[in-house]
């Protein structure tokens, strides 16, 4: 389980940053971290990567080592995590191959990083709040700077949603990261959770799925659901309703969740007849669903009825010719870093490939 303390300093940064508004944090391969000031000119890239996790950094080391001379966009706190992605939210990945011993999640991405650095990424410190991709160059702008690229690549993630009620918080205020989390893939195998009762909230194929994986490691599951009935595929319900280890407590909210270090329990409440119950588990794990990190796009490329953006099966390629999409932005169903970083790899490809096709050879676009 995670509780890394590098958001915690990057919030500090953020507030020191206030106090110097016009200046902003840039990296390139020459230079570490400094402060530079605002350039109202805009920059000229054949490729701009959005992003910061395993998939925009895997497009900028496969597009850096393409010599595109990539401009990537970390982010700063936005969707209040910080640059590196989902995988700075928690503590060891057992699951990225080359690393037997597993790795931090914010090691990882430090390490992402610098290889994206080495090779030649220019990176700047700041969000995307807004782009024009109705004509070429697409523009790319953030409260500091505006980026003119031939090809951009949307690698912005998603956060997975979470409830909030007592108990449910950070540090003292509750059991996150102490027995509560949102992804069993990511922590289910952690001991806490070894032989213990455990508990899954929502309906959906993700919880369905949560809940079937959990019962390798837990004595027994119960999916909370808040209704009657799941929105979740047949299959799905099916594959979870015929599992032994499962019992689903329909019609039913989380009150509160108590315990003393970690999670002991929850109060349950039946949303019908009003009755509250105690439910004695170790693990509870939401899966309420993911939002993607695509507002900023202001419906300028196709997005699913989820906000997901669309991509061609099988490619990173969206509605937009010369704009694409890797990482969780565009998938709802595998969202691990490896699949992440395998898509960040197609995406920088995909978008040389495109470079080659409309000519935005070296020297285009500098
Ligand atoms: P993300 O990691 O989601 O990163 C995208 C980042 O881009 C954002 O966080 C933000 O910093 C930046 N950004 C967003 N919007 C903007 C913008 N407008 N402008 C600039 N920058 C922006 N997977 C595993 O394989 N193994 C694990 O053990 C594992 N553990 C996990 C534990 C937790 C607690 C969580 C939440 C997830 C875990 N995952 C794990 C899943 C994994 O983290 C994700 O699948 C993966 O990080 C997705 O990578 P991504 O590149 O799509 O984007
Ligand atoms: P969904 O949006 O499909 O389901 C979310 C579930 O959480 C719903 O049952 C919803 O309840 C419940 N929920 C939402 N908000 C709350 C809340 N505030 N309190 C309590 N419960 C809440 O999300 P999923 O992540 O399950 O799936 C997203 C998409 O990904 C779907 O298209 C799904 O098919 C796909 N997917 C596919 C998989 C696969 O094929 N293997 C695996 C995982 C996901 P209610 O039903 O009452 O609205």
């Amino acid at each position: 389980m995670r509780g890394n303390c590098w958001p915690k300093l990057l919030n500090s940064f953020k507030k020191a940053r206030t106090l110097i508004p016009i200046a902003t944090f840039t990296t390139t391969a020459a230079n570490s971290p400094k402060i530079s000031s605002m350039d109202d000119s805009p920059l000229k890239t054949r490729i701009c990567i959005i992003g910061s996790g395993p998939a925009a950094h895997t497009a900028a080391i496969y597009a850096a080592r393409a010599e595109l001379k990539p401009i990537l966009f970390e982010g700063w706190m936005a969707n209040d995590i910080a640059p590196g992605g989902q995988l700075t939210t928690t503590t060891d990945v057992e699951n990225f191959p080359g690393f037997p011993d597993g790795i931090m999640g914010s090691d990882l991405m430090e390490r992402c990083r610098s290889q994206s650095i080495r090779f030649g990424t220019k990176i700047f410190t700041e969000t995307v709040n807004k782009v024009d991709f109705t004509k070429t160059p697409f523009k790319v702008f953030t409260d500091d700077r505006t980026v003119l690229a031939d090809a951009v690549v949307i690698a912005t993630g998603a956060v997975a949603k979470r409830l909030e009620f007592p108990g449910s918080g950070d540090g003292n205020n509750g059991f996150w990261n102490k027995g509560i989390s949102a992804c069993a893939v990511c922590d289910g195998a952690a001991p806490i959770f070894r032989n213990k009762e455990l508990a899954v909230i929502g309906g959906g194929d993700s919880a369905m799925e949560e809940a079937n994986f959990l019962t390798k490691y837990g004595s027994k599951v119960y999916i909370i659901h808040r209704r009657g009935e799941f929105r979740a595929s047949k299959i799905m319900q099916n594959r979870a309703l015929s599992n032994p280890k499962i019992e689903v407590i329909w019609n039913s909210s989380v009150l509160e969740a108590y315990g003393e270090k970690v999670l002991g329990g929850l109060k349950v409440k039946n949303v019908v007849t009003g009755e509250v119950s105690d439910l004695k588990v170790s693990g509870l794990f939401f899966a309420i669903g993911h939002e993607p990190a695509t507002k900023f796009l202001e419906k300028q490329l196709e997005l699913d009825g989820d906000g997901y953006v669309v991509t061609k099966p099988g490619t990173t390629l969206t509605s937009v010719k010369g704009v694409f999409a890797a990482g969780d932005v565009q998938d709802k169903k595998y969202r691990q870093a490896v699949t992440a970083a395998g898509s960040g790899c197609m995406a920088a490809l995909d978008a040389e490939h495109y470079l080659q096709e409309i000519g935005a050879q070296e020297g285009k676009s500098d």
